[in-house]
């Protein structure tokens, strides 16, 4: 099937062939023991650097390559060829959700301290903004930020946070007034150092990417370390989510595109009853059924990433995109899984690591009961 879609161009094109060659080769070879060891390397940030693939839609000025969210989104697309949704997961953290922030709202000094040895791998970033109490309830967070001589005073604890353990920097979502709420929220930049510590937690996929608990004891940020406005946090929240939910959907198209086509060659290869299970009627609709399903969910997800790119503020077919491919990607990994038989359950074969990985979907950047609410509220239901 051809990538060569709007609105994608040539130019996009030639990129994807070059990012794909780097993930096959330096990436996805070490994919399984990444898995197996539950931790990819921190030098991959730097390889990355080396590619340009750590700042493709950021300035020149920053180290970055002056592209555009195009770019930006071939390379997500891409990344489900690592094979392992911990080390893609990892970079997108990265690159996604902790240095957009910087790069749309930082000050001048931050940029230099933080976005410009972001995009050249020296320094690794997570978001925090989940916590053990509120999730999807985001304005109900309850880590605080009290004004002190010179800065201001952080406590609270942060969990599920991608890079969580190995960040040098965490933008983090804090209480700045008793109510905290849509009004009292505000972003710091968080050096990790004196009162912040992390514990890596065991999860069902995503086995090479570290997601930890982050407590903040007492942690001193300076004044300067104050990231947008006081106070209108929720903006900087609510001003990335489309971006982190577009890169979400991309990231599933990559990876149902990959899974159906290592699918096909296993049915193909594989024989039951005398022919190859693709000879079967059964699984050739199933097969049939999966295009189709990769198919849809680049359609709805091109569609939106087009628009955004656009400039238009597509909210509905953002959410509707992060919505479809999620599930899909995830029912997807299963039919592919069925038709690789017991060789499905087996850690050997790819699929079952996919399968896993694709469950976070649905949850996380605002789960699939988010996603309809939102979509309620658009459409005015
Ligand atoms: C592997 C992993 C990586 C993550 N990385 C990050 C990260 O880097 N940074 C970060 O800040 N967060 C991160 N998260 C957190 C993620 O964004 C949250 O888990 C997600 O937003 C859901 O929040 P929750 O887990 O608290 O679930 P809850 O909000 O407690 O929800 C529990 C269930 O109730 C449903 N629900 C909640 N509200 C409603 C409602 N109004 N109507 C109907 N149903 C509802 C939810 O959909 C869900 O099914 C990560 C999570 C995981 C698992």
């Amino acid at each position: 099937m051809s990538t060569l879609t709007p609105p994608f161009s040539d130019e996009h094109e030639e990129l994807r062939q070059s990012v794909r060659g780097f993930i096959e080769r330096e990436l996805a070879p070490y994919a399984e023991r990444w898995e197996e060891e539950r931790w990819f390397p921190d030098e991959v940030f730097g390889k990355m650097a080396a590619q340009g693939l750590l700042g493709l839609k950021y300035p020149e000025t920053y180290g970055g390559q002056g592209g555009d969210y195009l770019h930006e989104a071939v390379l997500c697309e891409e990344m489900a060829r690592t094979g392992s949704g911990g080390t893609a997961a990892g970079i997108g953290a990265h690159i996604n959700i902790a240095t957009p922030p910087i790069g749309k709202f930082g000050s001048e000094e931050q940029k230099q301290r933080y976005l410009v040895p972001a995009i050249r791998g020296e320094k690794i970033g997570a978001l925090a903004i989940t916590e053990p109490g509120a999730g999807s309830d985001v304005a109900s967070i309850a880590t605080r930020a009290e004004r002190v001589d010179g800065g201001w005073m952080l406590g609270g604890e942060k969990t599920y946070i991608t890079n969580g353990v190995r960040a040098h920097f965490i933008v983090t979502a804090a209480k700045t007034t008793r109510e905290g709420g849509h009004h009292g929220i505000s972003f710091f930049i968080v050096d990790r150092g004196e009162g912040v510590s992390s514990s890596k937690l065991e999860k069902l996929g995503w086995h090479a990417s570290d997601t930890a608990t982050i407590a903040f004891q007492d942690v001193f940020v300076p004044e300067e370390n104050l990231l947008g406005a006081l106070n209108e946090g929720f903006k900087l929240i609510m001003a990335n989510f489309q971006w982190e939910r577009l890169a979400m959907a991309l990231g599933a198209v990559g990876a149902m595109q990959i899974a159906w086509e290592r699918t096909v060659e296993f049915a193909r290869q594989r024989t039951a009853f005398g022919r190859p299970l693709s000879g079967h009627q059964a699984i050739r609709h199933k097969l049939a059924d999966l295009a189709t399903s990769v198919y849809t969910c680049r359609c709805v997800t091109y569609d939106a990433l087009r628009r955004f790119v656009a400039g238009e503020e597509p909210l509905k077919e953002v959410t509707m995109a992060k919505l479809l491919t999620q599930r899909a990607a995830f029912e997807l990994m299963d039919d592919c899984l069925q038709i690789h038989g017991g060789a499905g359950y087996m850690r050997e074969y790819f699929i079952e690591r996919a399968a896993r990985d694709a469950r976070l979907g649905p949850i996380g950047g605002g789960s699939d009961e988010i996603m309809r609410e939102i979509l309620g509220r658009a459409l005015a239901l």
